[in-house]
């Protein structure tokens, strides 16, 4: 029979379901707004598997206003451009300015980090906070309610406690258990692609190829992305998955190498060279929320609300991931903040004001992929646009997303 644990306190207590940027993020929202904040981690230590991510300036002006970006300069690097080409011959679509002109325009840079840097960097943070009570090799099992709050069952290692918390916060990724606590749970679904993912030591590629930019190459069925991360480049290749069986959440061993090649046969010869290059390739099976699940859901009087890939994975092609899951931190600790005595009624306002957001989000990257991933007659049309006035575009469809702050974002 587990014991049931109460923290002493004098503010209300949440409990955050996950140690990743979602969790970590919220935690350190949470705290600065007056809350205490248990964080449970299934891991016995932070994930870092995962190589780069691109923080687009929203996501930085997150970052910033909890006072992490003087470390993430430190850690990270600023793109110029980002380069669309033709994967098939490596004509250049279309240059899209990133250094100056985006910081310019939207109050922050565009970054490029390494995924440890950023979680070591907000736990640090986590762990600097008096409010934060950091648990790791905690999974979190099942949630039940309570006179007076949520109960919650975790286990560590062959120990399972109880703990009595206010509310219950789900930052536990696209395989969430909080979420199926939740009227309507929703499954990720598999997209049929998977990412492809290496990183290079810069003395390996060939830097005329391979720039301090962002590199996009687009192809039939297929893209490659690379960018430079600590001391090497980040490759991600995003092709189709060949099996009548998809596969499970865990990564996909690069065995088959003759599948994943077989989408660059008609790629130039310097793409083709680098998914050459290295056997150290790991692939990342994409599944998604197709919808955002309704990040709020009162059950049984079970005060639980859903934060970042919980609550909406969604495809990585507009590289949204992270900073969604910064915003939901930086609102949710915002509506929380306005009514700590009503939970309930601070996640139905999250829930509200991150809806249109996150749908549009999950829209966008739905789009990228069928722009990305055209073939035929589809891509010369694509192609020529993107010559014509592919930085129009692109400036259209990034302005919604960039140019957010959570003093912007619309009430609900
Ligand atoms: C190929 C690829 C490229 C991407 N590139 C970008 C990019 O460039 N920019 C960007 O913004 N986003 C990008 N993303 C998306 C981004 O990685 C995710 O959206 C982000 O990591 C989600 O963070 P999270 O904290 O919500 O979930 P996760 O990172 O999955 O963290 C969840 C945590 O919860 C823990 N956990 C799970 N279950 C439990 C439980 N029951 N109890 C306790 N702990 C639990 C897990 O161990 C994990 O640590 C990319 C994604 C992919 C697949």
């Amino acid at each position: 029979m587990p014991s049931l644990r109460m923290m002493k306190r004098k503010n209300p207590l949440l409990a955050i379901a996950g140690g990743g940027i979602a969790g970590l993020a919220s935690a350190l929202f949470l705290a600065r707004s007056g809350f205490e904040v248990m964080v449970f981690e299934k891991e016995q230590q932070i994930q870092t598997k995962g190589a780069g991510i691109q923080l687009s300036p929203n996501a930085f002006k997150i970052l910033d206003s909890i006072g992490l970006t003087h470390h993430l300069k430190a850690d990270g690097y600023f793109p110029d451009h980002i380069n669309i080409r033709s994967g098939l011959n490596m004509q250049l679509l279309t240059r899209f300015p990133l250094g100056e002109q985006i910081r310019h325009r939207y109050g922050a840079p565009y970054l490029l980090i390494h995924r440890a840097d950023l979680l070591h960097r907000l736990l640090d943070a986590c762990k600097s906070e008096h409010a934060v009570h950091l648990f790791f090799d905690h999974k979190v099992y099942n949630a039940f309610p309570h006179a007076h709050g949520i109960k919650i069952l975790v286990r560590n290692g062959e120990i399972y406690d109880e703990y009595l918390v206010t509310a219950l916060v789900g930052a536990d990724g696209v395989w969430s258990t909080i979420r199926k606590q939740l009227e309507g749970a929703i499954e990720p679904e598999f997209s049929h692609t998977v990412a492809w993912r290496t990183l290079l030591p810069h003395n390996e590629v060939d830097e005329k190829i391979l720039t301090s930019s962002i590199e996009l190459w687009l192809g039939p069925n297929a893209h490659i992305v690379t960018y430079p991360v600590r001391d090497a480049f980040n490759i991600v290749a995003i092709t189709p998955f060949l099996s009548d069986k998809n596969p499970d959440s865990g990564r996909i061993k690069d065995r088959n190498r003759k599948n994943r090649l077989s989408f660059f046969i008609h790629w130039h010869d310097s793409a083709r060279h680098l998914v050459n290059l290295t056997s150290d390739w790991e692939g990342w099976p994409i599944y998604s929320l197709i919808k955002p699940h309704k990040p709020f859901k009162e059950k049984n009087g079970l005060p639980i609300c859903l934060v970042g890939d919980a609550a909406h994975t969604m495809l990585p092609f507009a590289a949204q991931g992270s900073a969604s899951a910064l915003e939901d931190a930086a609102i949710l600790a915002k509506w929380c903040h306005q009514t700590p005595e009503d939970l309930e009624t601070s996640f139905k306002n999250y829930a509200k004001e991150r809806h249109g957001r996150i749908k549009y989000m999950i829209k966008l990257s739905a789009q990228n992929r069928l722009i990305y991933h055209a073939s035929g007659l589809v891509s010369c049309a694509r192609d020529w646009i993107l010559q014509l006035i592919g930085n129009k575009i692109i400036n259209h469809r990034t302005a919604r997303l960039y140019s957010w702050t959570a003093d912007s974002s619309s009430p609900p």
